[in-house]
């Protein structure tokens, strides 16, 4: 579903993104860790279309991200069809971006319509449903001031749901929660998982990476340094820099 090979990235004369490889199937949830600065965000935004690369190449649904393809050589995309590839990809931030002008219902029916051009009822009817799959049927009407932090993350899932994306990203989704609200927007997104999502997730959440995680990617410094079943890298790693990160976090 997400494939990377070789990718770059520089900001000016800053080279964050050194040569990425990796890869995640289909239905899989690849769970990505790493300390302050390593990347991680930016690889996320570079499978978005939020940030550009450099060199590599990256394809999603076995669709080069950005380019067209002809012959050897690689032409940029327009912007109709960028718009095209970010509709099949859902993101949610550690800052849930909610609409505060809108109920909960209406953040979710907002970009179907507008984007997609759906027909209200049948977005409205969804965007219940999706309420109903993230514990907040009881909240439809609800602005977000009027949620905590943990029900808005849950709305904000919601509305990447909603335009019925082939591949969610996470970037650190209960970083910025109440450690009691954290519970509640990991079982959604175990949930989603459990129903066959393709998932990448930017977490410090290590518990949910050895539960839900297929393979878990350590970053530093640009790099993926570590790779594999999650249980092995987090009771066994084997390269020295993921076993330091892992001392001060575990
Ligand atoms: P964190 O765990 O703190 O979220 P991260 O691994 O997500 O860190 P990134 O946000 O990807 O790290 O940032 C990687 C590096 O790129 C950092 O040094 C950051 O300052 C730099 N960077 C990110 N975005 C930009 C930008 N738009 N312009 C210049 N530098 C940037
Ligand atoms: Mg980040």
């Amino acid at each position: 579903m997400v494939k990377a090979e070789g990718i770059h990235k520089f900001f000016g004369r800053l080279h964050i993104l050194r040569g990425i490889d990796l890869e995640v199937r289909s239905g899989q949830v690849m769970c990505v860790i790493g300390p302050s600065g390593s990347g991680k965000s930016t690889f996320l935004r570079c499978i978005n279309h939020l940030e550009k690369i450099d060199s590599g190449r990256l394809w999603v649904d076995g669709h080069l991200v950005g380019y067209r393809q002809r012959g050897d050589k690689l032409h940029e995309m327009h912007e109709k069809d960028v718009a095209a590839q970010r509709r099949d990809i859902g993101m949610v931030f550690q800052r849930f971006n909610l609409f505060p002008h809108m109920t909960a219902v209406q953040n979710i029916m907002e970009a179907p319509i507008r984007v997609k051009g759906e027909s209200r009822q049948v977005v409205r009817e969804r965007a219940l449903q999706l309420l109903d799959r993230v514990g907040l049927s009881e909240k439809v009407d609800s602005y977000p001031s009027q949620l905590s932090g943990g029900q808005q993350q849950r709305v904000a899932i919601a509305r990447a749901l909603a335009m019925e994306p082939k591949l969610m990203l996470f970037d650190e989704p209960t970083s910025a929660l109440d450690p009691e609200l954290v519970g509640d927007v990991l079982d959604v997104m175990r949930q989603l998982a459990v129903d066959g999502m393709t998932m990448v997730v930017v977490t410090h959440e290590m518990g949910f990476a050895r539960e839900v995680g297929d393979s878990l990617v350590f970053m530093d410094e640009g790099v993926v340094v570590e790779e594999g079943d999650p249980r092995e890298v987090l009771t066994d790693p084997q390269h020295r820099r993921t076993q330091d990160f892992l001392s001060k976090v575990l």
